[in-house]
């Protein structure tokens, strides 16, 4: 097969991990002689990745870069290579060599089998108890919720056919979740299996916060079933309303009135208030994403690339 292959490497201050990451792309490719460019995507990192990068395409014409301006996150930095790439397929991957290269040829292999998506799949050995807990918690509730289908343990890692890559980069949304992104344009899938391993140096870019608000962008970037639920909520609490004051009413006709009722008014004002509270932050929570989107900002700015097409 001699179909250039681009892999896609976002890197934010992982200065340590590029040349052995180059290294063992290159090995990788060298026994399947088969063409491949390596673009790496600085995400405004702050360590000597992007010196690491161009000392690095000096030597190597396979590698390209594309630096961003300040930190844009891992998501931009997919689109900016997936933007950029010139290979019939397309493979991304981290620059921690927790996406072991060793798994290329069977990526490839499954490519040339004619899948459109080649996704690999991890395993959570060794990873803290905690997060692979509430990773499961959440993907068991996400696909009750959404429309699009996830998976626990497959990440970005994954090969794209050039028809993938140019359905992907057709959403032009500015909030974007890549897991659903993929599994939303559809395409035939194959799944390969490799074992969860520690990032090879420097230390993980994701806080709790971070994956936190990683989850709640999944849920909202892909269905407007939160504002459902704060519609029944809203209709269920009115109904309880009704019929707790046709209660009161009928009680009071019939005995008077006898206890003030403060607790009760009180208890009322205050779980009114909080479904409404409720409903309000997820209706803003739209309606925040309404005006992002009508913005129409450029998802990443290039501040340097060795690659000839200019930005976006
Ligand atoms: N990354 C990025 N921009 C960011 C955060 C991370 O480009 O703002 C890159 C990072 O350099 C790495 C990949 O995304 O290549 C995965 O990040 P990390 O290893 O921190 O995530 P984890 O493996 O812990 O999920
Ligand atoms: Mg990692």
């Amino acid at each position: 097969m001699n179909d250039l292959i681009s892999i896609i490497i976002p890197a934010y201050n992982e200065a340590a991990n590029i040349k052995p990451v180059h290294e063992a792309v290159q090995q990788e490719f060298a026994s399947l002689s088969s063409p491949f460019e390596l673009l790496f995507i600085d995400d405004g990192s702050s360590d000597p990745t992007l010196s690491t990068l161009q000392m690095l395409a000096g030597a190597h014409p396979e590698v390209k870069y594309i630096s961003f301006t300040r930190n844009f996150g891992k998501e931009a930095a997919i689109i900016a290579g997936l933007d950029h790439a010139h290979g019939k397929a397309v493979i991304i991957m981290d620059a921690d060599m927790q996406h072991p290269p060793s798994l290329i040829p069977q990526l490839l292999e499954g490519y040339r089998e004619g899948y459109e998506q080649v996704v690999a799949k991890r395993n959570r050995n060794g990873e803290a108890k905690s997060r692979s807990f509430l990773s499961h918690l959440y993907y068991k509730l996400i696909n009750r919720i959404i429309q699009v289908e996830l998976h626990d343990g497959e990440g970005d890692f994954r090969l794209l056919g050039r028809k993938a890559v140019d359905s992907v980069l057709k959403m032009s949304e500015g909030n974007r979740f890549s897991k659903g992104l993929f599994s939303w344009i559809g395409f035939e899938q194959k799944t390969v299996y490799f074992e969860n391993v520690e990032r090879e140096s420097g230390a993980s870019k994701w806080s709790f916060r971070n994956l936190l608000n990683y989850g709640v962008e999944g849920v909202v970037s892909f269905n407007q079933k939160p504002l459902r639920i704060c519609l029944y909520a809203g209709v269920i609490s009115l109904v309880f309303a009704l019929f707790y004051i046709l209660a009161m009413a009928v009680q009071i006709l019939r005995h008077g009135i006898d206890v003030p009722g403060y607790f009760t008014l009180i208890s009322a004002v205050l779980f009114l208030g909080g479904v409404q509270l409720l409903s309000l932050g997820v209706i803003g929570e739209y309606v925040g994403r309404i005006y992002m989107e009508t913005k129409n900002r450029p998802h990443y700015l290039v501040r340097e690339t060795n690659t000839d097409e200019e930005q976006q």
